[in-house]
């Protein structure tokens, strides 16, 4: 197995994309098989010695940045296999952990199947989807990625691997999990012992549920407990045709409406993403497609999968709908064909460009939240982030995934002033969402960014219950530590 300790050839697994630039690490192996990276835990028990697990440095939380760790690379992990019918209505296809989202889509894609995770970027790993239980715009429709994996391969601290297919190691009736493992022996403990937020999308800290599946606890749990190396994803048929709308308002009010009224099915539509942008990201959007209305209260886009049958009813539904939503229909765009989906996703991508562009002229980073809330709270998490980035003068852009009640509030500090203002203020975001029953995370996880905020949420109890559940895989605390879990609990 190939291990690399030249600086110049580790840097690049110094970083990910949360500006997190103080890792080092004395060197990175390149597995290529489950039973490499078990050989390197074992080999390595008892020495001392810490791992943290590189998926493709997408991540914006500093999960995979080291401290003095060693890295453990998913990269030639990367075998995809055929999918596996199973009946019409689903297939099976399992991937590695460092298989690139991107590919597996395609290969999924080319038999005329889907698997529908979609964070924004495609560029990350299928290990590292897992373990972060990544989300996108088809959540609102499918779920998380957590709903699409049906057994996943985990080497496990100890160097056990542990195969897990979804339905053979259930929660008992006292929430206790018993396994017996070569190496690690008996393993005996309860599910984690605190209550999950009310919001459609979470991302932070180990799942929990009466009678719960043990998947389901190393799914989200950002490669604390074990490292993904294989899974099962759960393919559904691919849609015949996609309808995309992007729709403008001209009062808030209407543009809420309308969201409201999209996810009540009103009128027989059927969105599988309901997308929003704030007029201060359509701001940053005009500079490329000045055909962008000024005068607008913000945009939604919506999808809709539909038939070429069933094409002309389902546009007529959205557009009923936009009518009594008052929406500006001149200015709004249908996109029916790949040729126009891809223009209608280039138009959505400018937004991150730009505001790149625009944060490296200020030589600043952003400050940005990922927090949800129950449906009911959204309009009152809204406001809160609007009013707080007026009163402090603040460039901000509001974007993102409203029919989850998830959307993202960039601060562009122009200075550094703001930029230290805006880091304090995170910590009011964080307990307004947490106070409307919200979550920290709902998609981006914890990681080293924000594990000492998790807290907030969990409590003090709560924190203990993850260090809890991680002592039990790896008593030794060789993995990943510092992502999700301040030290300090591992000691308590
Ligand atoms: C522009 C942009 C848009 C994004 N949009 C979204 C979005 O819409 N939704 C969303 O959910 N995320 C989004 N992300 C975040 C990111 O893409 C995801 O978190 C992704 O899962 C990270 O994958 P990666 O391979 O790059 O992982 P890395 O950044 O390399 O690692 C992420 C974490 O996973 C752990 N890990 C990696 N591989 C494994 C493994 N095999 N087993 C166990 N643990 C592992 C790492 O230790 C680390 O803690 C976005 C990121 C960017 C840059």
């Amino acid at each position: 197995m190939i291990y690399k300790d030249d600086p110049e050839l580790t840097r690049r697994f110094l970083e990910d994309t949360s500006n997190i630039r103080t890792g080092h690490t004395p060197g990175v192996y390149f597995p290529e098989t489950a039973d490499d990276i078990a050989a390197i835990l074992r080999e390595n028990s008892g020495s001392g010695k810490r791992f943290v697990i590189a998926g493709n440095g997408t991540g914006t939380t500093g999960g995979r940045i080291p401290f003095g760790d060693t890295v453990i690379a998913m990269e030639k992990l990367d075998r995809i296999g055929e999918p596996r019918p199973l009946g019409s209505r689903h297939a099976v296809m399992t991937a590695e952990g460092g298989a690139l989202l991107e590919d597996v889509q395609k290969k999924a894609g080319n038999s005329g199947w889907l698997y529908p995770p979609d964070p924004t970027e495609k560029l990350c790993f299928i290990g590292s989807t897992i373990a972060n239980n990544s989300s996108g715009a088809r959540t609102y429709k499918y779920g998380p990625t957590r709903s699409h994996i049906e057994r996943v391969k985990v080497v496990l601290a100890s160097g056990d691997i542990l195969d897990i297919p979804r339905g053979k190691y259930p929660a008992g009736e006292n929430g206790m999990f018993r396994l017996d493992l070569p190496l690690a022996g008996r393993l005996e403990f309860s599910i984690p012992d605190y209550h999950l937020p009310r919001t459609s999308k979470h991302n932070a800290g180990y799942y929990t549920a009466g009678g719960m599946d043990l998947i389901d606890l190393f799914i989200g749990s950002e490669g604390t407990l074990g490292i993904v190396t294989e899974a099962d994803l759960k393919l559904v048929p691919a849609p015949e045709n996609i309808i995309s709308c992007l729709v403008y308002f001209p009062t808030p009010d209407d543009l809420f409406g309308f969201v409201e009224k999209a996810k009540k099915n009103s009128f027989g539509v059927s969105p599988g993403a309901i997308e929003f942008f704030d007029p201060n990201a359509l701001a940053f959007i005009r500079k490329v497609y000045p055909e962008i209305p000024a005068d607008t209260a913000g945009a939604i886009y919506i999808e809709q999968e539909t038939t070429k049958e069933k094409e002309d009813e389902a546009l007529e539904q959205w557009f009923n709908l936009m009518e009594s939503s008052n929406a500006l229909t001149e200015d709004s765009r249908v996109a029916l064909d790949a040729e126009e989906q891809r223009a209608m996703k280039e138009l959505r991508h400018e937004l991150p460009v730009q505001v790149n562009e625009w944060l490296a002229a200020q030589k600043e980073s952003k400050i940005s939240t990922d927090m949800a809330v129950p449906d009911e709270s959204f309009a009152a998490l809204y406001s809160y982030y609007r009013e707080t980035c007026e009163k402090h003068g603040f460039h901000y852009i509001i974007f993102g995934h409203i029919g989850n009640a998830h959307v993202h509030l960039n601060i562009l500090p122009s200075n550094h002033d703001e930029f230290l203002t805006a880091k304090k203020l995170y910590v009011d975001f964080v307990d307004k969402a947490v106070e409307l029953g919200g979550t920290l995370s709902a998609e981006h996880g914890i990681g080293k960014l924000k594990a000492g905020y998790l807290v907030r949420m969990l409590g003090e109890k709560g924190m203990q219950e993850l260090a809890r559940i991680k002592k039990v895989f790896d008593p030794e605390l060789l993995l990943n530590i510092g992502n999700m879990i301040p030290e300090q609990y591992y000691h308590t």
